[in-house]
Formats: C-alpha cells, sequence, structure tokens
C-alpha cells in the first residue's frame, strides 16, 4: 500500500451553484498538485464529463457524483453524497432510506454530507444538517466540510467572512466535533461507517461594498481537506481502472483525511500488525487476539489514538507512535498540528477493528 493518490471530495461547479467548469477545477487541482477530484453538483448528475483532464501541469482524473437532497423540504436537509452511480436519482430524494438501498442496489457509495451544519445567515442559509438517523447501508460521514467550518467561523458576520476570504489559512480548525461523535457512535453500534472529508468548494464571488473577492478558490481548497488513498498499484492513467482502484480502496476504507496546507499529511499511515498478518485501514483482524498498532507521522507531531470513542494514548512531538492493543473494538488516529498560533485538525485516519466483523 505504498502509493498514495490525493483526491479532493465534494466540489460544485457551473452545473449547480458553484462557479467553475470542469477545467477550471483540473486546472486548479493542477496547480495544488492533487491528482484527482470528485465534483458533486446539487441534484444534477451529468453525463460524459468524467475523464482524465489535461493540464498545463500534469493530467488530472475528474470524477463525477451528485449531491441529492429533497428540494420540496423546507430547510433542505439531508444532503447526501454519492458517487460510482450514473443514475439520477434525485426522485428518492424525499425517503433517504429508499435512496440509500437503491444505490447500493446500484454498487454506488454514499456519504452523509455536512451532518452538523450552522445556519450562515449571512447568506439568509438556515442550518442544513443530516436530520433522518433511522437509516442503514450509507458508506461514511462527511466529518470535516470546510465551507461549513466557514459558516461555523464567521458567526454570521460579514467582516469575519471578508477576513476569512483574505486570509483563508486562518480559517480551518479541523473536523467537526459533533459528527466525531456521531461516526465514534455509529462505529461502537458495529456499523461500518468510513468517514471523508470535503471541502464543498463553490468559488463563490463575495461582494461587501467595493469589495470583491472570490471566497476558497478551488486552487485554495485543493490545497487544504484532501483524502489520502492507499493502493498497492499506482495511477495508470487509464481512466476506468483508475477509477476502480480508487472506488474500491474507498469502499474498503483504505484512504486518511489530511489538512495539507500547514504541512502536506502525505506518507501518514497506520497500520496494525498481528500474529497472522498486517491489516491496513478499513480492515478487521479477525483471527488475531492482539495486535501492534503502528502510526507514521509525515513530520513531528502530536498524536491520539482513539479506542471504542476513548482516548487511550497520546504522544507529543513524536514521528513514530506504537501501541500494544488487546482489546476488542475499533481503533483510529486523530493528528494535530500547530499552524497560525492555534493547534488544528491535521489528520484523521479510518478505523482498524481487531476481532470479528459483525453484520450492520
Ligand atoms: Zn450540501
Ligand atoms: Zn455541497
Amino acid at each position: 500500500m505504498d502509493n498514495e493518490t490525493t483526491f479532493n471530495f465534494h466540489n460544485h461547479t457551473t452545473y449547480s451553484d458553484g462557479h467553475g467548469t470542469y477545467q477550471d477545477i483540473a486546472n486548479a487541482a493542477s496547480i495544488a498538485q492533487i491528482d484527482a477530484v470528485l465534483v458533486t453538483d446539487h441534484n444534477i448528475r451529468p453525463r460524459g464529463l468524467e475523464k482524465y483532464y489535461t493540464t498545463p501541469g500534469k493530467d488530472i482524473l475528474i470524477l463525477t457524483g451528485e449531491e441529492i437532497h429533497d428540494r420540496t423540504q423546507n430547510p433542505q436537509n439531508n444532503h447526501l453524497l454519492v458517487m460510482g452511480v450514473e443514475e439520477e436519482l434525485t426522485r428518492l430524494s424525499a425517503d433517504p432510506q429508499w435512496l440509500l438501498d437503491r444505490i447500493q442496489q446500484l454498487g454506488g457509495l454514499s456519504y452523509l454530507a455536512h451532518p452538523n451544519e450552522d445556519a450562515f445567515k449571512l447568506f439568509g442559509e438556515p442550518e442544513i444538517s443530516w436530520k433522518n438517523w433511522e437509516i442503514s447501508g450509507f458508506n461514511g460521514l462527511e466529518i470535516w466540510n470546510a465551507m461549513s467550518e466557514f459558516k461555523t467561523v464567521t458567526k454570521g458576520s460579514g467582516l469575519r467572512a471578508l477576513l476569512y476570504a483574505y486570509f483563508p489559512h486562518l480559517m480551518a480548525h479541523g473536523a467537526h466535533p459533533l459528527t466525531l461523535k456521531k461516526w465514534d457512535e455509529l462505529l461502537l453500534k458495529s456499523s461500518f461507517v468510513l468517514a471523508i472529508g470535503g471541502t464543498d468548494s463553490h468559488a463563490i464571488p463575495y461582494h461587501l461594498g467595493p469589495l470583491k473577492r472570490i471566497i476558497m478558490p478551488y486552487e485554495f481548497h485543493y490545497q487544504t481537506v484532501n483524502n489520502h488513498i492507499l493502493t498497492a498499484k499506482p495511477l495508470s492513467g487509464n481512466f476506468q481502472e483508475d477509477r476502480q482502484m480508487l472506488f474500491s480502496a474507498l469502499r474498503q476504507g483504505q484512504y486518511f483525511i489530511g489538512y495539507d496546507l500547514p504541512h502536506n499529511t502525505r506518507g501518514f499511515r497506520f497500520t496494525a500488525k498481528g500474529q497472522y498478518d498486517q491489516y491496513q485501514m478499513g480492515s478487521f483482524a479477525e483471527n488475531e487476539k492482539n495486535f501492534t498498532l503502528q502510526i507514521r507521522l509525515p513530520r513531528p507531531a502530536t498524536c491520539h489514538l482513539i479506542h471504542n470513542g476513548k482516548r487511550v494514548q497520546s504522544w507529543r512531538h513524536q514521528e513514530i507512535c506504537t501501541f500494544q492493543a488487546t482489546e476488542k473494538g475499533f481503533y483510529r488516529v486523530e493528528c494535530t498540528i500547530p499552524f497560525w498560533g492555534k493547534q488544528r485538525g491535521w489528520i484523521y485516519s479510518n478505523p482498524i477493528f481487531l476481532g470479528e466483523r459483525k453484520k450492520s
């Protein structure tokens, strides 16, 4: 699993309320030196656009997904990110379980978008969190959504919005604490739920009097919250092959979320070594009684190990951390890093499980 693809999730284009095209996104991704992007426009699943895009820097893999919600609701809660499905599914949005069942039937992946979100009074938007929790069959939660965080930290102030529009590097603090809590609860209930990081980029032009500015341009977003996908082989440049490889790694949880702006998170690894085998993120060590967890950071930082929702060990200024795990359940890692005067969320791994996989 030595190959790493930097994949930016949750992007809007001119097909919905974003302000750039697929080619703009590819150019921005190339400037930011990432490899792949998932576009998820609202309630539309355009065809024939996913492919490798050529840019002056490098070729960028762009996949088309969709962000689906029920437009008849007020406020329009329950945003769902979908990928790997070509069928337009908005017609099922009134019943999230029907929608999730259909996505599973079609072999797609689904993630609850910004499950905890604050209202954005400045733009007159109500809060649009996830409401219907009596559901099953989704693949993950978007634990960190950069645009939602922007709404939270501006607290309805135009001046604060301007501050972050001009100094966006001051904005991000970490994954949403309530969503992390929810994720742990779901994992404890034996659901195989993964975490995903999204930027929810729109490249929105913002006007305040004579001041005009694009809030969080694509190329900025692509240097921030990314998913780092680990695969046995590198991207080949063949669209179908690479799409399939990323898709299967996402389904299995072989990736972590990294906030790449303070320091690129490329090179982070979280594995477990048991008596019989070595386990990657997303794996179940079913035949082991214990295993040694091995964490490698790209540079010394603070690292926390979480077992069944509780912090069991922390390391400060460490690059290599190990832990002898004997208790069953899930283990995941969170790392923080100092940036612009604050300790910020930096890396969130997907879990490794000690014990058998339960039916969910
Ligand atoms: Zn949304
Ligand atoms: Zn969105």
